[in-house]
This record gives structure tokens, sequence and C-alpha cells, in this order.
């Protein structure tokens, strides 16, 4: 594990909390802790979160 350090919402200044996500990518669905914002629902994606999420998709596609 990584340590996160915590995000804060630019529009309710609440730290955003990581919160079982569904996303699809390319007609596949996978989940993953998205942070969240608890008051307004926003959600934060990190660049590298989400490339290394969809390389882990890529590869379990590949392996079939
Ligand atoms: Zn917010």
């Amino acid at each position: 594990m990584t340590e996160t350090k915590p995000v804060i919402c630019y529009k309710c200044q609440k730290e955003l909390v990581p919160t079982k996500t569904y996303l699809s990518y390319l007609g596949h669905s996978f989940s993953a802790d998205i942070l969240k914002c608890p008051e307004c629902g926003e959600v934060y994606i990190p660049e590298e979160l989400a490339k290394s999420r969809i390389a882990e998709v890529e590869m379990q596609l590949e392996d079939k």
C-alpha cells in the first residue's frame, strides 16, 4: 500500500474519502477506491491511478 495524501474538495473544503466506485473502460467495468467528496460527490481520479487500473484491465483482457 502506498501512502496517500489527503485531497481536499475545492468547493467544500472537505477531505475526500475513498469510495468504491465502478468505472467502465472499453465496455468493461471494474471497481476502484476513488476519492470522493462526501459533501458534493465530486470525484478525484488521479491520472496515475486511472492509468494503472486501465493497464491492469488491459492485461486481464489479453490473458483471456
Ligand atoms: Zn465537495
